[in-house]
């Protein structure tokens, strides 16, 4: 328990009004995107870097542990606290700091939503492209902390290849600059970007520069439908072969298909094995029809029994409405969901659908299997009724399993949610003792103490 001095000290720094200790609040903080739920001893909001350095000062010296808070939209347990301490919410720095259109950079405050930021961006005419599908409902700190993907990772990468500096609070208080605005910067190692993916271990972001890209003006789309699945996924090599570089290959199986079709009666074809939903976009409106055609073209030499190109921009909402859709989808088919992301090497889908879909056979629970196919990285859901122990168990083995089938197939346990405390268990199928010495040795030197997110990302040394 926080003593009521330390409380009074968090007050003095952030104002009374930031500082939450009522139940209700604690519950409402003690939860992430999954089931996992502790409840911090208190939530502290502040509105600036000194803020947060004088807080993170106050933390290092009573050694009370840090759990960074965006969104709280994490798939992996990460922004959970899992032992006493606070919980640090940055949702109030969320101010554009500068955009600066000569550069194409944009400075940010970590608590920015990443759609506000696109938003803003957009009306200058730039582009921010990583798009995770929480993009409302999560924040560019989190996306940092996560290291966060999405749909259009084939063609424009992860939030990693846009950070270009980052502001980071350390464990005892002192603020870190690093990267800056020149593109090119082999000077000492790269710190940056041991900030990227690092869930809130190593350091508290509070302001990140980012890169920005012209705004493509033109984009089509297209839902490829087959009755293999294999086929599917054979199309995307294919489609890559022919020269062409998708925006997004986002592949949905049979059980999400009818999942989401019970939902939102959008007329998705139940009977098929699987559809990809692929779209181009670029600055010239001939390259992308010719790009879109190219795509029918090679769906249907690939075994697509039907390709519907979006016509109308209504058209190519409603296709892409179905994607949007999975994860509310999924609650309504069973109360809880174990979703994972595997990332795989993209010749090995076939086969680890294939070995997926086994599994779900073999404990008697619906799987399905959606997911950034271009890049090879898939959720599969399993979904169960966490108040049945029995069925708990059987999709906790069943997740185990998909972790093992993903490192056999020369894949990883995680694409872009990252470990937090659910993977955690798995991280010795796919990280050598060696390599997880090293992280402990890399969080010791920044976290001495051990305070921030303790118990997250890899085991304590
Ligand atoms: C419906 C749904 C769809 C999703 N789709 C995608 C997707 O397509 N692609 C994808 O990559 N993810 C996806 N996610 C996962 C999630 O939205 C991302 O991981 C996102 O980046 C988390 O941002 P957040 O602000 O909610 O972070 P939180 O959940 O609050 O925190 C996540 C982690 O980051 C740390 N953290 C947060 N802010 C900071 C900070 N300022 N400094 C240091 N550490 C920090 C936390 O401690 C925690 O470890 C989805 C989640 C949901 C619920």
């Amino acid at each position: 328990m926080l003593s009521s001095n330390t409380l009074q000290e968090f007050a003095r720094i952030v104002g009374p009004e930031h500082v939450l200790t009522s139940l209700e609040d604690l519950v409402a903080y003690s939860c992430d995107g999954t089931f996992v739920e502790q409840r911090p001893d208190a939530v502290v909001s502040p509105l600036n870097t000194e803020q947060v350095s004088r807080v993170m000062q106050v933390c290092d010296r009573e050694g009370i542990s840090v759990v960074a808070r965006g969104m709280g939209s994490g798939l992996a347990g990460g922004a959970v606290p899992v032992s006493d301490g606070i919980s640090l919410c940055l949702t109030r720095m969320n101010r554009v700091l500068n955009l600066d259109t000569e550069n194409m950079m944009v400075r940010v405050e970590a608590g920015i939503v990443t759609a506000d930021l696109q938003a803003q961006v957009e009306a200058a005419g730039l582009f921010y492209p990583p798009d995770p599908s929480s993009i409302k409902h999560s924040t560019i700190g989190g996306n940092v902390a996560c290291n966060a993907g999405g749909p259009r990772c084939l063609k424009y990468g992860v939030t990693r290849d846009y950070v270009m500096g980052l502001t980071v609070v350390l464990s005892n208080g002192r603020v870190l600059q690093t990267g800056g605005k020149a593109i090119k910067n082999v000077t000492g190692y790269d710190l940056k970007n041991l900030f990227v993916g690092s869930e809130g271990t190593l350091g508290i972001v509070t302001e990140v520069l980012l890169k920005l890209i012209p705004k493509p003006e033109f984009a089509r789309t297209a839902m490829a439908i087959y009755p293999l699945l294999e086929n599917a996924s054979v199309t995307v090599n294919n489609v890559l072969r022919a020269g062409v570089l998708p925006a997004t290959m986002e592949l949905m199986d049979n059980t999400t298909l009818g999942t989401i079709e019970e939902y939102l009666h959008l007329g998705l074809p139940t009977d098929a094995a699987a559809i990809l939903i692929i779209e181009v976009d670029g600055g010239d409106e001939e390259t992308v029809t010719k790009e879109i055609e190219t795509i029918d073209r090679v769906c249907r030499a690939s075994g697509a029994s039907a390709v519907r190109v979006a016509k109308t921009e209504a058209e190519r909402n409603d296709l892409w409405r179905g994607r949007r859709s999975v994860f509310p989808s999924l609650a309504r088919r069973g109360p809880d969901q174990l979703t994972e992301d595997i990332s795989l090497p993209r010749a090995a889908v076939p086969e680890a659908i294939r070995r997926i879909k086994a599994i779900g056979e073999k404990y008697g629970l619906p799987i399905c299997v959606f997911g950034h196919a271009g890049d090879g990285n898939l959720h599969p859901s399993i979904l169960h009724d966490k108040r049945d122990s029995e069925q708990t168990r059987r999709a906790e083995q069943a997740s185990r399993d998909i972790f093992s089938i993903a490192v056999e197939l020369g894949g990883t346990l995680s694409g872009e949610h990252g470990v937090g405390v659910l993977k955690l268990p798995f991280l010795g199928l796919a990280e050598s003792p060696l390599e997880i010495e090293l992280m402990q040795a890399i969080k010791r030197l920044f976290d001495p103490k051990g305070i921030l997110n303790p118990g997250k990302k890899f085991p304590a040394a």
